[in-house]
């Protein structure tokens, strides 16, 4: 048994932990707040402009809505303090929050590209960091990025959106190995197509495409993501960090 593991702190009874996140006022990021909430956990659920289903979820888990911007360092920042004011400091990190800006590489703009790997692997860099330091005074910590089965296959029209995904793995796998020995896990899930807004946008045709390539030839459900987050959140996650883990019906397999 590794010293640290007798060091971390165990889960406070009937208190649960503080959980922040990002992008909880969307599909993915509001099903894991509701989950963790379920679990006994004290959830920060963040937002970018969705301020209204914010509030509406933390009502439902006696959570907080806090305004965070993954894009903005000082509104990261800010988001932090608040939920450290409010409920104490991070110590289960999801970094849900995501976009997309779609369009075939010749025809990318510089916009399209920053965008998007600015909130989807930057973000995520920038809230591990500030959550880390707590994290490691604590010996303990989950964070868990939200990656996408793009981020291994790739995907036409989506350079980067599948980037970002990538980038996040190697994100992800070398905050494992920095943290490891301070009881503080980092893993990634990878989604496939799940029914939330982002997927709404698609049009039926290109649905139809991904979903044909799905062996349980359905979308996934948000809670369907939800509950291996919360999962990898918990105590009992323990000996897994670096992981990558699909949530895609299947449709990764061999990659
Ligand atoms: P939604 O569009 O339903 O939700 C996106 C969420 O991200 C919203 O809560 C939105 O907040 C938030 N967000 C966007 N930009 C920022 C930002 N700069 N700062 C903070 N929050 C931001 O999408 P999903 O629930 O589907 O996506 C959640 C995650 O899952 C994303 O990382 C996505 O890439 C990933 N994913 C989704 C898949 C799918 O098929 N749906 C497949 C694979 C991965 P607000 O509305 O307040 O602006």
């Amino acid at each position: 048994m590794s010293e640290q593991a007798g060091d971390q702190a165990s889960d406070p009874p009937g208190n649960g932990r503080v959980a922040l996140v990002t992008g909880g006022s969307g599909g993915i990021g509001r099903a894991t707040a509701v989950a963790l909430g379920q679990g006994g956990h004290r959830v920060a659920v963040g937002y970018r402009r969705d301020r209204e289903s914010a509030e509406k979820t933390a009502a439902e888990i006696d959570g907080l809505a806090v305004e965070l911007d993954v894009s903005d360092p000082d509104a990261v920042d800010a988001g932090f303090t608040r939920v450290e004011e409010a409920l104490g400091p991070v110590e289960i990190l999801v970094n849900n929050a995501g976009i997309t800006a779609d369009g075939l590489i010749l025809r990318m703009t510089d916009d399209q590209w920053r965008d998007v790997l600015s909130t989807n692997l930057d973000g995520a860099f920038r809230s591990t960091r500030r959550a880390g330091a707590t994290m490691l005074r604590r010996r303990f910590g989950r964070i868990v990025n939200v990656g996408s089965v793009v981020g291994s296959t790739g995907a036409p029209g989506q350079a980067n959106y599948a980037a970002a995904k990538a980038g996040l793995i190697g994100l992800t796998r070398s905050v494992a190995r920095e943290l490891a020995s301070r009881g503080v896990t980092c893993n990634l899930v990878a989604p496939g197509p799940i029914a939330t807004a982002m997927t709404d946008a698609l049009s039926e045709k290109r649905l139809g495409e991904i979903v044909g390539v799905v062996p349980f030839g359905r979308m996934g459900t948000a809670e369907e993501v939800a509950e291996v987050i919360a999962f990898l959140c918990s105590d009992a996650a323990s000996y897994v960090t670096g992981a990558v883990v699909p949530v895609d019906g299947g449709m990764s397999m061999g990659h």
